[in-house]
């Protein structure tokens, strides 16, 4: 008898030696700043809530909430901070106000397009100044999705020069809407749901949001036709946002299947979101034909470029942060850019001239 209980006490101990993961059971909520249904921005949080469960076995749950649920779009920093939530899903620009440097993270006008920037965050130092960045929030930040190249917005009218933006009201968020308001432009942030109804109504003149696959649901083309191609957010990166404590209790096995979890989910909405503009694009030309797609005179791109400069040299001036991922970002951009221009825009070009493309 005596032996035998010695024996399965063994067994026991090897056993729960075997399966470390089989006591926690771990329940997690994340926050997220778009409403659940609107995808492909809410997109990654579902799909990294499915993931986790299945590859956990159902023992890492992640229950997601919209803003339909919390209320508090602008508040999932805040929230994921305090520890309401484990995780959230936002942009890192909306948090410029807490610090300027949380734009590297989305991205910038005249920037990086979204391979050169996820060269950058993986294998340049993007990554190593988001930590940092983030690090007094008491949050981890990750990459959580990219919209690619967004569209420049729709407008009331058309834009012939610099004159035509004095005075516009205009919905833009990030460094951009400081770019816009040094030419002249009333700069507001609308969260999703009232966008519509702000330009129905001329509370606003112009917005920008994401590109066709986004935009056309939204309706924008009913009431504003002028739709301009982009220059302010040529890579929009979403980002995943972990408290630190939490993350950092999390078995070793867990952290590492959520940071390949919404590595994927990030990147599965790159493409979601690409193939979702293809299909809007190509439906456009046919169904809309009254939208004007436009590029802005190059005055005007001249004018944006140069007030651009001005707002990176103004913070670079009273930010050491800013002023040193400032120079990083730029000197990989040159870098990169050279490759992309050699890579894929050479290529398109010989596309163009061959006639496989327009
Ligand atoms: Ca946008």
């Amino acid at each position: 008898m005596k032996k035998i209980l010695k024996l399965s006490a063994v067994a026991g101990a090897v056993l729960v030696l075997a399966t470390p993961l089989s006591a926690k059971k771990i329940r997690w909520r994340l926050a997220e700043t778009w409403p659940s249904t609107l995808t492909p921005l809410a997109s990654p949080p579902a799909k990294l809530a499915a993931w986790m469960k299945e590859m956990s076995g159902g023992k890492f749950i992640i229950k997601v909430e919209g803003k339909e649920k919390h209320k508090a779009a602008l508040g999932i920093l805040d929230m994921v901070k305090g520890g309401q939530y484990q995780m959230g899903h936002s942009g890192s620009y909306y948090w410029k106000g807490k610090d300027i440097n949380t734009v590297w993270f989305t991205t910038v006008p005249f920037g990086m397009t979204p391979s050169e920037q996820y060269s950058w965050f993986y294998y340049g130092n993007g990554m190593k100044y988001m930590k940092e960045v983030y690090d007094k929030f008491g949050v981890y930040s990750y990459p959580g999705g990219n919209t690619g190249n967004q569209m420049g917005g729709w407008y009331r009218k058309e834009i012939k020069s610099v004159e035509d933006l004095k005075g516009l009201k205009m919905r833009i968020p990030g460094l951009a809407g400081e770019v816009m308001a040094k030419l002249g432009v009333n700069v507001t942030n609308i969260p999703a749901g009232e966008l519509y109804t702000s330009l129905d109504r001329g509370t606003i003149d112009a917005l920008e949001w994401v590109g066709p696959g986004m935009d056309i649901k939204m309706g924008f083309h009913k009431v504003a036709k002028y739709y301009y191609t982009g220059w302010h957010e040529p890579a929009s990166e979403m980002q995943f946002l972990v408290n630190k404590k939490a993350y950092d209790k999390l078995p070793k096995e867990y952290k590492k299947m959520l940071e390949v979890g919404m590595k994927a989910a990030a990147m599965d909405m790159y493409i979601e979101n690409f193939a979702a503009s293809v299909d809007a694009w190509s439906k456009m030309k046919s169904e809309y034909p009254d939208i004007k797609v436009k590029r802005f005179p190059k005055p005007v791109l001249e004018a944006l470029k140069k007030a651009a400069d001005e707002v990176y040299s103004s913070y670079a001036a009273k930010n050491a942060k800013f002023k040193e991922i400032y120079e990083d970002y730029t000197a990989y951009m040159k870098r990169a850019r050279e490759w992309s221009m050699m890579s894929q825009y050479e290529y398109l070009e010989i596309s163009r001239e061959l006639g496989i493309t327009k």
